[in-house]
């Protein structure tokens, strides 16, 4: 155990540095050769808690190894693993290695990216890729950004920039503000007006076309009402890729309606900002230079590990909105540039440094690539499921997700819900894969989000094969005969 001090960060540490890292590292690799074809074991949330809930946090165990034992024995033995191609539920994504490099110089030196006293050269790696993702956007030199926690955050900053520059210009009353956004974009919009004090009503859900994008023409009659209720339109949300169906909301028709009210245009691309570096599909994203800002997650398409992500705006003195001057940190006449002006944090992990190794070493088309690749894969596995007579995929795919639901001849909604919920759940018990669900208009449907660039297509047939024989096992059919199922050795 030794003296605390032994334990700091600290050339006179620096054996112990490496042995702890070094164990951890090994430890993980361990487990990660281990887990062989399941995400998960399907430990029950019950379990999880009474083992978690056994430790006496009073009582530290000394060595690292005991405490890499233990770790094991309540966390990775039956952690998620987003490597397997098993796993294909949600947007988080497995993970590239340079950015894992990178995570040992951002807790190790402890940077905080607030001020340039606290970060050095840290300070302009950031702005650095800030400017260069606001190129890829096509936004010209005024532009600037900041890294944030996520796209909860960016959308929550993007919209508060939005409603001071509207009640600034238009001096509009708070309870008059409306957001418009696609009934299918994403719930932080509606919790960034809470937050923002506009409360529930202010978001006003424009309907979707049957591709799931945003209507035009739909966002158009939505602004007339607003304005003739006499209302203000201080934002429109563009979806780039939205969550469950990956579509990406007309930009330029889009643009062009928020222009035409006066409104701030936010493209919320946490989910399609990985087109960006797509060498294939970036002209999917055209029209978003057109925006006043940009929320990007580095975390969902770009492979990197949570959090990673950035808000982006065309015109860098908005986000002045957020900028406070502490005498104890960043007064107005300070000699330093720093980041705190732009942020809603304060102290601020440098999350950017795993975007800039991944970018130096792999550069952006590889990872442009890797999403392709995903996309791919996806249209692949979704020609497929055209053939399977007892699998309904509710809408073609957009970027990497299919929403599907396993649904046999003659049974209603309710309990073609159930069956669904069912197969999800029995699933994630036995721990073979990991689906997610949702409602479509209403009717609940799982999902596949597929960002595993090593899947096969067999691998992710073998998913929905898993769920049909979960299906027709729960509902109490007779396996089909093997003559109606399709051979799942598809090579990609
Ligand atoms: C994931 C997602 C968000 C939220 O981003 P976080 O990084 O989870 O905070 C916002 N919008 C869309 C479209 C998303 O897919």
């Amino acid at each position: 155990m030794g003296a605390p001090r032994q334990h700091l960060f600290h050339p006179a540490n620096a054996a112990g540095y490496r042995q702890a890292v070094g164990a951890a590292v090994d430890r993980l690799v361990d487990h990660l050769g281990s887990t062989t074809g399941r995400p998960l074991t399907g430990v029950t949330p019950r379990e999880a808690a009474t083992r978690v809930a056994s430790v006496d946090l009073d009582r530290p165990l000394g060595g690292g190894a005991d405490a890499l034992d233990e770790l094991s024995r309540l966390w990775l033995d039956d952690a998620i693993w987003f490597h397997e191609p098993t796993a294909a539920a949600h947007l988080n994504c497995p993970v590239v290695i340079p950015a894992l490099a990178a995570e040992v110089f951002v807790s190790g030196v402890n940077a905080s990216l607030d001020t340039f006293d606290q970060s050095a050269g840290a300070t302009f790696i950031e702005r650095h890729l800030v400017d260069w993702t606001a190129a890829r956007i096509g936004y010209d030199a005024g532009a600037d950004g900041i890294f944030t926690t996520g796209g909860t955050q960016s959308n929550l900053q993007a919209l508060l920039l939005a409603r001071d520059q509207t009640m600034n210009q238009q001096g509009a009353p708070a309870d008059r503000l409306r957001i418009l956004a696609s009934a299918d974009g994403h719930f932080s919009v509606q919790k960034a007006a809470r937050m923002l004090g506009l409360g529930d009503a202010a978001v006003v859900p424009v309907p979707v076309d049957a591709s799931r994008r945003m209507d035009p023409a739909a966002l158009a009659a939505a602004l007339a009402d607003c304005a003739a209720a006499g209302d203000v339109p201080m934002a429109v949300v563009a979806t780039a890729g939205t969550t469950d169906f990956g579509a990406i909301d007309p930009l330029p028709e889009v643009a062009a309606l928020a222009r035409a009210y006066g409104a701030w245009f936010h493209v919320d691309a946490a989910y399609g900002g990985g087109l960006l570096v797509s060498r294939r599909r970036r002209g999917w994203l055209d029209g978003i230079e057109l925006s006043d800002s940009v929320a990007v997650d580095y975390h969902k398409t770009w492979f990197q590990p949570v959090s990673c992500s950035a808000l982006l705006v065309r015109d860098g003195a908005t986000l002045g909105h957020v900028t406070w001057h502490a005498d104890y940190l960043n007064p107005k006449d300070s000699a330093h540039p720093n980041q705190v002006d732009k942020s809603l944090q304060t102290t601020r992990r440098f999350e950017a440094l795993k975007l800039w190794m991944t970018l130096r070493v792999m550069g952006a088309d590889a990872i442009g690539d890797l999403l392709d690749t995903v996309i791919d894969l996806t249209d692949a596995v979704a020609a497929e499921l055209t053939a399977w007579p007892d699998i309904e995929v509710a809408a073609a795919p957009q970027i990497s997700t299919i929403v599907f639901r396993y649904r046999p001849p003659g049974l209603d909604e309710p309990a073609l819900a159930r069956l669904n919920a069912a197969i999800r759940a029995e699933l994630f018990d036995e721990g073979r894969a990991l689906v997610a669900a949702t409602r479509v208009d209403g009717r609940s449907h799982l999902k596949l989000t597929l960002l595993n660039p090593v899947a096969t297509v067999a691998d992710v047939l073998g998913v929905v094969e898993m769920v049909r024989e979960a299906g027709r096992r729960i509902a109490g059919e007779p396996a089909a005969p093997s003559a109606l199922r399709k051979p799942l050795a598809v090579a990609r």
